[in-house]
């Protein structure tokens, strides 16, 4: 049997111990006011039994984490037709570029980059009644807690310097791949990015992507087709250009945001979440990418 508690205990001493390498994102200012030395671990195994050391329990803004679950809402409205709109190869650049947008008419890489998620935002914006209020209902349902909410004060704080995100949604408005004004569009966004959320509540959330599309209560969300593309892009794209290291270094599919979280996963087996603010210069979490690597070592555990 998998002794997660016992990696998970020795995990958490070994990177508490570690010197402080990254830095927490400044770019959006609300971010910054968080403490650089937190440390959070939670694992749920496909029988939904939970281990946990650190803080795990505390909120912190999930950031990018949130396009998984909004381009699968995406894909329950309109499915296919997803990928007219957006392609599905690793950009090998940062999650705010901005070139390879351009040079490609206006179809973002993937919809795991700042530029793709704006599309999808703007395919929920079109397809939802209540787009702030349904994606955070779809979170809810999909956890089984109504408790989980958006940040306001780091979602304003985005709006107020997300100035590369208002480039990327003039620039796809400009290509004809955005179909609502862009104001909307990322006020939606920047609401989903702001989702508000500990690693125990990730992993209630991303259990569907490790049970075949069916959520803790057994519902199905997704089908099966849908959860191998979803997680296929994760391992491919969850990590910008540091996706093919985190791929090397741990061998899951996974999510990072500029919080300091990252969610991986192995199928039918577990999904883990990390919190570590501090972020390496890629914008992953350096300790969390560090604890991950850990976790798939000593459990002998990966999709390798
Ligand atoms: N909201 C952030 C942004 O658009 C998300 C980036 C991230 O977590 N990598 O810049």
């Amino acid at each position: 049997m998998v002794v997660f508690q016992q990696h998970l205990d020795r995990i958490y001493k070994e990177i508490i111990a570690l010197p402080n390498t990254g830095k927490v994102a400044s770019y959006i200012p609300e971010l910054a006011t968080v403490s650089a030395t937190k440390f959070g671990i939670h694992l749920m195994d496909i029988n939904q039994n939970i281990f946990s050391n650190g803080d795990s329990q505390e909120k912190f803004s999930v950031q990018s984490i949130s396009k998984v679950l909004s381009l699968s809402m995406a894909l329950q409205c309109i499915g296919e037709n997803v990928w007219e709109r957006v392609d599905v190869e690793p950009s090998g650049d940062p999650f705010n570029h901005l070139s390879l947008l351009e040079l490609e008419n206006g179809i973002p890489r993937n919809p795991l980059i700042n530029a793709g998620a704006i599309v999808i935002a703007d395919i929920l914006v079109s397809q939802l009644e209540n787009p702030k209020e349904d994606f955070l209902k779809f979170v809810r349902v999909l956890a089984n807690d109504t408790s989980i909410t958006y940040d306001k004060n780091v979602a304003k704080s985005e709006k107020e310097t997300g100035f590369k995100n208002y480039a990327a949604a003039n620039l796809l408005k400009s290509y004809g791949n955005l179909n609502n004004d862009v104001e909307t569009v990322l006020d939606f966004y920047f609401h989903q990015c702001s989702l508000h959320m500990n690693c125990a509540q990730l992993c209630d959330v991303f259990y569907l992507y490790i049970n075949r599309g069916k959520c803790k209560r057994d519902v199905a969300h997704l089908n099966i087709n849908q959860i191998k593309r979803v997680n296929a892009l994760m391992l491919t794209c969850g990590f910008y250009d540091e996706a093919g290291e985190f791929a090397f270094e741990v061998g899951l599919p996974g999510k990072s945001g500029v919080g300091g979280g990252i969610v991986a996963l192995l199928p039918n087996k577990f999904c883990v979440a990390t919190w570590s603010p501090a972020l390496n210069k890629k914008g992953n979490s350096a300790k969390g990418m560090a604890a991950l690597e850990q976790l798939t070592t000593l459990s002998e555990l990966s999709i390798f």
